[in-house]
């Protein structure tokens, strides 16, 4: 359930260096390599899917162990409290069409996306 040309599969499978902070059996969390918040960190499921919707489409479980991924990401380096972006579409600003969610945290958030 990987493809071939996808960055973020190839950060799962250890093929492209990244910053892990945190790890399951079924998902992966690293830092973002262009940082937009003191704490900026990617969660993502191994398994490939384009993009949230699908995946809570196929997997809602997946999409649940993502999401708590996330929680403990914020609670482990921050306290505890984040916001969850999951781009979803070119439009929206996805640019790596293998879905993540944006952990962002650290200091109080702007609210500023257009
Ligand atoms: P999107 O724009 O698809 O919502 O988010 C993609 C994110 O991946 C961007 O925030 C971008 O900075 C990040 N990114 C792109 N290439 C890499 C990379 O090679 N390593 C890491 N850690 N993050 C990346
Ligand atoms: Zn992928």
């Amino acid at each position: 359930m990987s493809q071939p040309d996808c960055l973020f599969c190839k950060i799962v499978a250890g093929e492209i260096p990244a910053d892990v902070v945190a790890s399951t059996d079924r998902a992966l969390a690293f830092r973002d390599i262009d940082p937009q918040a003191p704490v900026h960190v990617l969660v993502v499921p191994r398994e490939h899917h384009r993009d949230v919707a699908a995946l809570a489409a196929a997997d809602p479980q997946l999409l649940a162990d993502v999401v708590a991924l996330g929680q403990q990401v914020a609670t482990d380096l921050d306290e505890g409290e984040f916001r969850l972006i999951f781009n979803t579409g070119a439009r929206s600003g996805q640019s790596v069409f293998h879905t993540h969610g944006h952990v962002l945290a650290g200091a109080r958030l702007g609210w500023t996306p257009a």
